[in-house]
């Protein structure tokens, strides 16, 4: 059954591509934007525009299903229950294009009218244009929320909420996790000696360190306070741990030694505690930064500039390979 003008004229003043198509896939009509996007050459079937043969043909099956698929189709409202608008994805000249599909079956055209065909296109979009900007307002405000303002990097709250998560996965997968407090020597003075302004460049500064030495995936850099930074290591053992913290030590000594004081820099070092948490031990992301803590007590009360690990047995000793 041909689709009413008035129908042709509002899917055809749609902005997006609607392929109005039959359940065998062969296509009953286009409307504008679709016929430019095909420039004259219509194929006969949906199924020669969609990106793979099996997309069309499960895009088709379920149709036919009449039962709605995911993300990739939005149910009609009655009296059009039996029909589907579906979001899919052709691909044209190499390149992949959003459009809709319109399955209108005859009972739809005759009990369905233009005013609620009309109302569920208006609705569809208003839905999909608001869940965009809703999305994008969240996302925004997650990155502000979990951004540190001075260094720019993940702030206290984002560290917890990355340590609880982590802490989960781990017990999931029965793995190792580490986590360091990182604490900048005798800060005061430096704030004291050469004024606030300076210190907060140095801040900057040890964060993008921070940030350039701690490179695998899945780690975390935050800064947790003041002059502390958090790092977390998921995966990592003690000996892992260790190695990363000493590496981070050495990072600073090796920068102090190349890079005088100046106008956005003085030389500082770093302490660092190290805490983890073995496959099997069940243990909070409280207790286990408590754990971290002590390491970096202890690391001050041994002379500072050094990195040392909470668990009593452990090496303590730098690894060879990171202190040469
Ligand atoms: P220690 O080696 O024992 O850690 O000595 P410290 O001087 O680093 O430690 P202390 O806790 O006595 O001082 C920390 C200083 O960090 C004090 C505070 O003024 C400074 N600080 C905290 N937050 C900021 C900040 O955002 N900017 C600047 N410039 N300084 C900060
Ligand atoms: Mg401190
Ligand atoms: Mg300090």
């Amino acid at each position: 059954m041909p689709l009413s003008a008035d129908c042709r004229a509002l899917i055809d003043a749609l902005s997006m591509p609607v392929f109005v198509v039959h359940g065998d896939g062969s296509l009953e009509w286009l409307n504008r934007r679709a016929r430019q996007l095909l420039a004259g050459s219509a194929p006969q079937s949906i199924k020669n525009l969609l990106a793979s043969p099996s997309q069309s043909d499960a895009f088709l099956r379920v149709m036919r299903r009449n039962q709605s698929f995911s993300h990739l189709a939005l149910h009609l409202r009655a009296p059009l229950q039996d029909s589907y608008i579906a979001s899919t994805r052709i691909a044209r000249e190499g390149e992949f294009l959003d459009c809709w599909l319109l399955e209108l079956l005859p009972r739809q055209l005759v009990v369905g009218g233009m005013h609620q065909l009309s109302q569920m296109i208006q609705r569809t979009t208003v839905l999909k244009r608001e869940r965009a900007v809703a999305e994008k307002t969240a996302q925004l405000a997650l990155t502000q929320a979990s951004r540190d303002s001075l260094t720019g990097i993940a702030n206290r709250r984002a560290f917890d909420e990355c340590l609880a998560a982590a802490l989960v996965k781990a017990d999931q997968q029965q793995d190792w996790l580490s986590v360091m407090i990182v604490d900048l020597d005798y800060f005061k003075a430096i704030n004291d000696t050469h004024g606030h302004d300076l210190g907060d460049q140095v801040l900057k500064r040890v964060a993008r360190l921070l940030t350039g030495a701690i490179t695998r995936r899945g780690d975390q850099v935050a800064r947790i306070g003041g002059e502390e930074f958090g790092v977390l290591l998921p995966g990592a053992d003690v000996h892992a741990s260790l190695k990363v913290a000493w590496r981070l030590v050495m990072t600073l000594r090796q920068y102090n030694a190349g890079c005088p004081a100046g106008d956005s820099w003085h030389p500082v070092t770093l302490s660092v505690g190290v805490a983890t948490r073995c496959p099997d031990q069940s243990i909070s992301g409280r207790d286990l930064m408590r754990q971290a803590d002590r390491g970096l007590y202890l690391a001050k009360e041994r002379g500072r500039d050094q990195a040392v690990h909470a668990v009593p047995s452990a090496q303590t000793d730098p690894p060879l390979a990171d202190t040469r």
